[in-house]
C-alpha cells in the first residue's frame, strides 16, 4: 500500500490501484457480503440519512429553518452551508472507519458519490477542497481520506479538485474532548490557505462531529478571499 502510495500522482493513482486491487482481489460488499462491490447501491440505500427537518445553514436537527445557534450568529464567517447525507451511526460508521484505520479506501467513492447529489445547485462552486491532514499524519496513513471522498465528488460533479489550496498546520485535539472555552481556541489558526481569491469553494470531509472544523477551514480559505465557502461531509453526529 505505503509502496503504491508513493507513487500516486503517476501511473498508480488511486483510480488505478483501485482497479487493479479489484482485479485481484474480487471485492465483497461491506454491508451484504455478496461478491461484485465494496458497497452495492441498494445497499447504501438503506444506510441512516440525516433526514430533514434541519437548520439550512449547519443542517444540525432543527424544526425551525435556521437554528438557534445560527440565527444568533450574525457575523458568520465561515461556511455559508453544510450539507451530509448520512448520520455517523452503523453501517456508514463502519464504513468511514474501515477506511481511515483499515484503508479500505474502496468503501469511499460510492459514499461520496451519494454525498455528492446533497450538493446545491444554487451553491455554484467552481473547485473542490478537501480537509487535510497534518503532513506527518498524512505520510504515516498513505493517504487522506477527505481527499479520496474530494476526488470522488469532483468526479461526480465533473468538478476541478485541488489539494493545494488547504493546509493544516497542526493537529487539534478532538474537540468533543474539550470544554466550551479550550474549544473556542483550539482550532484558531490550525489551517492555512491559498490560491482561492474569489473563488466560490466546495469543501469536503468524512465526518462533521460539531462542524467547528469545516467552520475554520472554510475561515482559512475565506481569509484567502474565497467569495463563499459551502461544505460537504459524507455523514456526521448529530
Ligand atoms: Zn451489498
Ligand atoms: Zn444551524
Amino acid at each position: 500500500m505505503s509502496l503504491l502510495t508513493r507513487t500516486s500522482g503517476g501511473w498508480f493513482d488511486d483510480e488505478r490501484r483501485r482497479a487493479l486491487s479489484e482485479f485481484l482481489l474480487p471485492q465483497r460488499c461491506l454491508e451484504c457480503g455478496r461478491f461484485g462491490a465494496a458497497l452495492h447501491d441498494e445497499c447504501i440505500e438503506r444506510f441512516p440519512r440525516a433526514e430533514r427537518p434541519r437548520c439550512r445553514v449547519c443542517w444540525a436537527p432543527s424544526r425551525i429553518l435556521v437554528c438557534e445557534r445560527c440565527a444568533l450568529d450574525d457575523a458568520r464567517d465561515g461556511f455559508t452551508e453544510l450539507r451530509t447525507p448520512f448520520r455517523f451511526t452503523g453501517s456508514v460508521r463502519r464504513a468511514l472507519l474501515e477506511a481511515k484505520f483499515r484503508g479500505v479506501t474502496s468503501l469511499l467513492p460510492p459514499l461520496a458519490h451519494v454525498a455528492a447529489r446533497s450538493t446545491q445547485p444554487s451553491w455554484c462552486v467552481e473547485v473542490v477542497v478537501p480537509v487535510p491532514l497534518a503532513a506527518l499524519r498524512r505520510r504515516r496513513r498513505g493517504f487522506n481520506q477527505a481527499e479520496l471522498i474530494a476526488k470522488a465528488v469532483g468526479r461526480t460533479a465533473g468538478l476541478m479538485v485541488a489539494t493545494d489550496r488547504l493546509a493544516r498546520v497542526r493537529e487539534a485535539q478532538a474537540q468533543a474532548s474539550l470544554g466550551a472555552k479550550e474549544r473556542a481556541t483550539n482550532l484558531e489558526g490550525v489551517f492555512t490557505a491559498r490560491g482561492v481569491a474569489g473563488a466560490r469553494v466546495l469543501l469536503v470531509d468524512d465526518v462533521s462531529t460539531t462542524g467547528s472544523t469545516l467552520d475554520e477551514a472554510a475561515r482559512a480559505l475565506r481569509g484567502a478571499g474565497a467569495s463563499a465557502v459551502f461544505a460537504l461531509a459524507v455523514a456526521r453526529e448529530d
